[in-house]
């Protein structure tokens, strides 16, 4: 299969919603990484995408919508989901709620559990893009299963050239990690992943405290569905928290960077997390080819705080570092 780039115009997009009405792949751009759309009520599109980027079964997808309410007649909202929906969308959060009787995403999207993740996206025009489709859309990120998130149109061609139809090139991704998600669906919210909205102000709107599941000790039956301790990886090793870097080291900086590497990345030289999560996919991918390339052997990474959108970093980080299946 010949995989198009297509320019993000009205024409373009209008191409991109047909190929989708037609049950076909394509990646787009949205605020927070690309990801590869399919039409979420369709089950040949939607384990086409399953198929294109070897991902497991066990892992669901999040439906993109353009507004809350065309979200909210898929799930069943609670009061707290219509507030954080209010409050945060469009935007990086995603929201894990029962499905709705009559609920049209395909049970291959939902991995069959009774519950659905939907999200409003803000990305410059990803909301003209799913208009123009006027379905829901799944669109996980546009990168083959495990590996490093696609923050720019040439990192999606990167991994999925010629296993999908298209892409909508919409420039690099502004937020740059994925969207934040929480649960709803049970007494009290808890959060599955850390992402563009941070805890504390996800907690400032609940009004309450937002727990995090146990870390999963088994892959094979993760907590919660999709948290695989080994994702986001590169092909090189991943060093963590370092205070030294070796000559044979590439080095992924945050602030002022560590002296003796050969090949050096700075997330954010002034120390600021919004620009280090913006940099984050591309400096791994960047560092892994170019460190590859002159014979380096692992990627060692400065110390990230743990606090505001530092926790996505890190927990992207954890996991590209974390021991390969
Ligand atoms: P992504 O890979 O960025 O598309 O994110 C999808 C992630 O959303 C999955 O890996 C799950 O962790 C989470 N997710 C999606 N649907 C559900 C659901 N129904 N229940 C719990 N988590 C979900
Ligand atoms: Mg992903």
């Amino acid at each position: 299969m010949q995989t198009r780039l297509l320019p993000d115009t009205p024409h373009g997009r209008e191409e991109a919603a047909a190929i989708l009405r037609a049950g076909g792949l394509v990646a787009f751009g949205t605020e927070t990484v690309y990801g590869l759309g399919a039409d979420a009520r369709n089950d040949h599109a939607v384990a086409a995408i399953y198929a294109a980027k070897g991902r497991p079964g066990i892992n669901p997808l999040i439906s993109h919508f353009t507004t809350a309410d065309a979200a909210f007649a898929q799930v069943t909202p609670t009061p707290l989901a219509r507030g954080l929906a209010s409050r945060f969308w469009p935007g990086p959060l995603t929201l894990v709620l029962p499905r709705a009787p009559g609920c049209a995403i395909s049970p291959i999207a939902t991995a069959g559990l009774s519950t659905a993740a939907v999200r409003v996206p803000a990305g410059g025009n990803t909301r003209a893009l799913l208009a123009a489709c006027g379905f829901p859309v799944v669109a996980p990120s546009a990168n083959p299963s495990g590996r490093v998130s696609p923050s720019d149109a040439l990192h999606v061609l990167a991994g999925l050239d010629g296993r999908i139809d298209a892409v909508l090139d919409c420039g690099p991704c502004h937020v740059g990690v994925e969207s934040t998600i929480v649960d709803l669906s049970g007494p009290a919210p808890v959060l599955l992943r850390p992402g563009g909205v941070t805890l504390e102000a996800l907690e400032a709107a609940c009004g309450m405290p937002v727990a995090m599941p146990r870390a999963s000790s088994n892959d094979s039956r993760p907590l919660a569905p999709g948290q695989l301790s080994s994702h986001y990886a590169p092909g090189l090793a991943v060093r963590l928290d370092a205070d030294t870097v070796g000559a044979d080291e590439a080095l992924l900086a945050f602030g002022p960077p560590l002296p003796g590497s050969p090949l050096v990345w700075n997330l954010s030289a002034r120390g600021d997390l919004r620009e280090a999560a913006a940099r984050l996919f591309a400096g791994l991918r960047f560092l892994d080819m170019e460190g590859h390339r002159r014979g380096l052997v692992r990627i060692a990474v400065q110390p990230v705080p743990a606090h505001g959108l530092g926790r996505a970093i890190r927990d992207r980080l954890v996991r590209a570092a974390s021991p390969r299946p």
